[in-house]
């Protein structure tokens, strides 16, 4: 059995040949590189060198900027996986509240769905940078189908929450005063929970492409 491992996220794929697409993240077969085979002739190849290592030439390593380093770091460290506990956390207890609210009539809440909103807000620039890094330095900035989903899901849920907490800055009573804003702020804020949803999914799929794979 061949194993096929996608260079844009780490799947590995066991049979003949590669897949169509990454079942994670949909690169293209020709991102699939057979593991075996090529562990195989570079095994070969250092039997049947007759070059001495001392004629390869040394490459110097050029010594990493300070952002280069501080980027490595950050991709090590998972500092996306952990910054995007703002959003994915706060923003599911920001809309129960709101439904609560709007639905159930639960006065009281609507400076907690507040301040939770701009929380995140303010959470939201480290967590759109570790992204950014993170997919540019990890996954090569690679353009496949879960990363320009990803990438729209994001920037949707930014835009929605910068909205929302501009109207209830704009309109503080709008959560007290019964009128058709209030469902259209509980309809925008659902459309924010089913962009992050989405974005922290396929973050989840990347995440776990591995060891799904190797289990
Ligand atoms: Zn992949």
């Amino acid at each position: 059995m061949k194993q096929w491992e996608c260079s844009v996220c780490g799947y590995i794929h066991e049979g003949d040949e590669p897949p169509q697409n990454c079942p994670v993240c949909q690169a293209d077969r020709d991102k699939f590189f057979e593991i075996t085979a090529q562990e195989d002739s570079s095994a070969e190849e250092t039997a049947s060198a007759s070059v001495p290592p001392s004629d390869v030439p040394d490459v110097p390593l050029e010594p990493l900027s300070m952002g280069e380093k501080l980027a490595e770091l950050l991709v090590e460290k998972h500092l996306h996986a952990i910054s995007v506990h703002s959003p994915n956390g706060i923003i599911p207890v920001a809309v129960i509240f709101l439904v609560l609210n709007v639905v159930l009539k639960f006065s009281g809440l609507e400076n907690a769905i507040y301040y939770n909103m701009i929380a995140v807000l303010i959470g939201m620039p480290p967590v759109i940078a570790t992204g950014y890094i993170t997919w540019q330095k990890k996954y090569g900035g690679a353009k496949t189908t879960l990363f320009k989903i990803k990438i729209a899901a994001s920037s949707a849920a930014t835009v929605i929450l910068f909205g929302l907490v501009i109207w209830k800055t704009m309109q503080p009573e709008i959560l007290s005063t019964p009128s058709i804003d209030r469902w259209l702020f509980l309809m925008w804020s659902l459309l924010l929970l089913a962009t992050v949803g989405v974005a922290g999914h396929l973050g989840g799929q990347l995440v776990f492409a591995k060891k799904s794979a190797q289990e």
